[in-house]
């Protein structure tokens, strides 16, 4: 089985007498409110999906993050995971005392064990990870949005808060032993916050043809406006799955996870967390992890040429499409024909036909997969 990132599976969440005595400690914690987002960074360290991580990134990490893309131990790591707070909190908090970490509602949800506060500059930040200070970009809205100071320290997790899909969610541990039970010995990870086509069907099969397992890891969580509802996802993969794939070489859960489009620094940290599930290959499409003209569109791909020693392989591909003449679903590298002959699956056009509820033709969408998503009322964030 392929090592976490770092080496060791992080575990923070607290059980047992562990917790019970925590939670006896809480009172006159001072505290900090979380939003869903901040909620699932905070469970994602605590059960090691972002190993080697152990809670918020000190000043340190954070800078070696945005100047270097590593950690300040030299390990590979691309995006900030930070904690801000505004001033007139961070001013009330000392460095060494623990801080409670709430849900919106007030409900507790792990501790923060503060080792340091510090400011930072937001264009540099926005700059660096994202590319952009474009505040029309969704990532860089949010870092403008971040209050002026970042707290640092390890968590330790007293509750997840819990979600629609929870019968959906394996932790690292967890799927490392489901895909050692299943005999994998290679397993790739897909990466997903869309309903499948034909032509994400056909890089997840070429993909598998290499491996002896496919990990298919939806992205749940707040998301843009039009995209897919999380159950909608759900749903049609299961169709996809039940109807098209080898159940023995196929698995699915979901992670739940705030996408931050920042494109290429983006897949070096959805590669790392799928190496924390015990992936071994992750699959890297154009403009992975992106959003509008960002990123140019194997900008995604060229990045991993920077980072010979992330310990996880990422299988590129070109998109898919369907060639009239091949009579296949087939990409530019293997297809000689022009695009006359070419049907484009086109995640908008697909979208437009759903809305309007015609059922897109058989050649980009499994019938069974238009169907999932045609049974829900409103398919769509609004
Ligand atoms: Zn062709």
């Amino acid at each position: 089985m392929i090592q976490p990132h770092g080496g060791k599976l992080i575990d923070r969440v607290l059980r047992g007498d562990a917790r019970r005595d925590a939670l006896e400690s809480l009172k006159g914690l001072p505290t900090v409110a979380l939003d869903a987002d901040a909620l699932s960074d905070v469970e994602n360290m605590a059960t090691g999906v972002f190993s080697p991580l152990e809670g918020y990134m000190g000043q340190d990490d954070y800078r070696h993050v945005l100047d270097h893309m590593r950690l300040a131990s030299d390990l590979a790591w691309t995006i900030p995971i930070v904690l801000d707070a505004p001033k007139s909190v961070a001013d009330g908090l000392k460095p060494g005392n623990d801080v409670l970490l709430t849900g919106e509602t007030g409900q507790p949800a792990a501790i923060l064990h503060l080792e340091e506060k510090f400011g930072y500059d937001k264009a540099e930040f926005a700059q660096k990870v994202f590319r952009t200070t474009d505040p029309a970009h969704p990532g860089v809205a949010k870092v403008l949005r971040m209050h002026d100071v970042l707290l640092g320290g390890p968590i330790d997790l007293i509750q997840a808060a819990p979600t629609p899909f929870d019968n959906w969610k394996l932790a690292p541990h967890e799927t490392r032993l489901l895909f050692k039970e299943k005999g994998w010995h290679t397993v790739v990870g897909f990466q997903t916050r869309n309903t499948p086509h034909i032509g994400h069907e056909f890089v997840q099969k070429s993909a598998l043809t290499l491996v002896d397992g496919l990990f298919i890891n939806p992205v749940i969580g707040r998301k843009k406006k039009g995209d897919y509802k999380d159950e909608v996802i759900l749903s049609s993969y299961e169709a996809l799955i039940k109807n098209y794939y080898v159940k023995e070489r196929t698995a699915l859960a979901v992670l739940m996870f705030e996408m931050r489009y920042a494109g290429p620094r983006e897949a070096i940290f959805h590669a790392v967390i799928r190496k924390n599930f015990g992936c071994t290959h992750i699959i890297i499409g154009r403009d992975h992890a992106g959003v509008g003209t960002y990123y140019k569109p194997f900008a995604a791909q060229e990045i991993f040429g920077d980072f010979p020693d992330l310990g996880i392989t990422p299988l590129f591909f070109r998109s898919f499409f369907y060639c009239k003449k091949c009579l296949s679903v087939v990409s530019d590298k293997i297809c000689p024909h022009g695009p006359e002959h070419q049907i484009q699956f086109r995640g908008t056009e697909i979208r437009d036909l759903l809305l309007k509820g015609q059922y897109p033709p058989a050649e980009l969408v499994r019938p069974e997969v238009a169907k999932a998503i045609m049974d829900v009322q409103n398919p769509f964030n609004e």
